[in-house]
């Protein structure tokens, strides 16, 4: 019998979202898929965001930790930072990852074209090489890039997709921004030893997160020596005959670097699929509506991850993926859920977060106010000032933690094991009654007494 398609699922994009539901379909669907991919496989996460920027985060790190061994008794020094060798090794192991992603889909059945595709109706893909395939279903997974406002000199600014290409550190870098990549960023620089300046427009930085945790961050980040401006914005930017950047600022200050790297948002890749033209919704931030099936208004059209501007993290993307495979080739529908996400920040000290923020919370219903704030017994040995946050927001009418909010190394790990919890519905007295670790920090989330504040 003729089959009336190429195939049963073609999935444009393989990031993290279109290789799981490429993989879910064709492995345990028994679909026939095809994905298309124009660059490296693996998307933002693998190839220029979580996995590249991780591995830099624990570059960075080891220069206080050795500071800190010093206050330990080791006799050890940093030295210098061989950035050619670490970016070397880090390229090496993109290599190896981008070859596992491969491996997966090839394992799964999965016929892998390496070339930009469009869509010409709601069956038909066209790629670059000319080739025209029809599929039963298409899977838009095509992500984000970073946005950069135009202004004067805007053509002078890195993103941070070329920050792990970096011939060499610069010795001053600006980043402008204020969320998750230039707070990252200025911390991971600022560890390798470069003098970071980190320009936010607005009054805190780390907008949407709660506001303690957002100041706890912001003032470790200036203790380290991050000169984090905020109420600062760019009017300008020149290059200087001596090839540095001058910058000029709002409050009419100028001030020169050696790089700049915008982290001013992401916008999704939508653009030139020819989705409109067949009556899929764009809205106005570019992103492919859908609804809580991943669909769009076209009904052959689903769509996953960054694409579709809902909550922009990997393992949300992961989870739409899998959930648009089980419902539509495996027989078991289910939506991916997005509410008590948790994430984390990797600034140094990372902030964790599940739940609602304080300030969310109380516009919604009564509630308590957890939280403590200390030295941390391996930096407080060491002489540091460093202090961690602990916060639970609870509902004074249910008493569950509606919240979790942690500043803190580590705070990555923790808030995962947290998120469990308060998904289950854990009350404050749940928190209670379960026994300390002791010695940890994390303890200091069954200890919390009385709180600081109701509202
Ligand atoms: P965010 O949306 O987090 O932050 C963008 C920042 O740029 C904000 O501070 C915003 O200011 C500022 N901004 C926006 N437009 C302008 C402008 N025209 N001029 C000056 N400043 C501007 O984006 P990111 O690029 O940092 O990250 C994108 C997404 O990637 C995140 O939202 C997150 O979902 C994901 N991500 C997650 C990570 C993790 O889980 N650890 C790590 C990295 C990225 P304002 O607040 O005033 O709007």
């Amino acid at each position: 019998m003729s089959q009336p398609f190429d195939y049963d699922l073609f999935v444009i994009g393989g990031g993290s979202g279109g290789v799981r539901a490429a993989r879910i379909a064709a492995a345990e669907g028994g679909a026939r898929v095809a994905l298309a991919e124009e660059d490296r496989m693996g998307g933002t996460c693998v190839i220029r965001g979580c996995v590249p920027k991780k591995l830099m985060v624990f570059a960075s790190s080891y220069p206080a930790m050795l500071r800190e061994a010093v206050t330990y008794g080791w006799q050890v020094s940093a030295g210098g930072f061989d950035w050619p060798a670490f970016r070397s090794k880090l390229e090496a192991e993109l290599d190896r990852l981008e070859g596992a992603y491969r491996n997966t889909l090839a394992k799964a059945g999965v016929e892998v074209f390496n070339v930009r595709a469009t869509l010409d109706d709601p069956h038909t893909v066209r790629l670059t090489t000319g080739q025209v395939v029809t599929a039963r279903t298409i899977l838009i997974a095509t992500g984000g890039r970073p946005f950069v406002p135009e202004f004067p000199g805007s053509d002078l600014v890195m993103t941070s997709n070329d920050m792990f290409h970096l011939p060499e550190l610069p010795k001053r870098l600006l980043i402008v921004g204020g969320g998750y990549i230039a707070s990252e960023f200025a911390c991971i620089m600022n560890g390798l030893g470069v003098r970071v300046s980190q320009f936010y427009r607005g009054a805190q930085i780390l907008r949407g997160f709660d506001d303690e945790a957002r100041g706890h961050v912001a003032n470790a980040m200036r203790m380290k020596g991050i000169d984090l401006r905020t109420g600062t914005s760019i009017i300008r930017l020149q290059r200087t005959p001596e090839g540095t950047i001058r910058a000029t600022t709002t409050d009419g200050h100028d001030c020169e670097f050696d790089a700049v790297m915008y982290a001013t948002g992401r916008v999704p890749n939508t653009e030139g699929l020819g989705l409109e033209a067949l009556g899929v919704g764009i809205g106005r931030r570019g992103q492919i509506e859908v609804d809580g099936w991943s669909q769009t208004a076209v009904p052959s059209i689903f769509a996953v991850g960054d694409v579709t501007d809902r909550i922009n993290l990997t393992p949300v993307a992961i989870r739409e993926g899998h959930a648009f495979a089980d419902t539509v080739f495996r027989g078991v529908p289910r939506q991916a859920e997005h509410d008590l996400v948790a994430s984390a920040v990797f600034t140094q000290p990372e902030l964790g977060s599940v739940g609602l923020t304080e300030e969310a919370a109380r516009e919604i219903e009564p509630i308590e106010v957890y939280a403590t704030a200390f030295r941390p017994m391996q930096s407080a040995f060491a002489g540091d000032e460093d202090r961690v946050l602990m916060k639970l927001i609870v509902s004074r009418a249910t008493r569950r933690v509606l919240g979790c909010h942690i500043v803190a190394p580590g705070a990555g790990e923790m808030i995962q094991l947290a998120a469990i919890a308060i998904r289950m519905g854990a009350t404050k007295e749940d928190f209670d009654r379960t026994v300390a670790v002791h010695p940890t920090m994390a303890e200091e989330l069954v200890t919390l007494r009385t709180p600081v504040r109701k509202a």
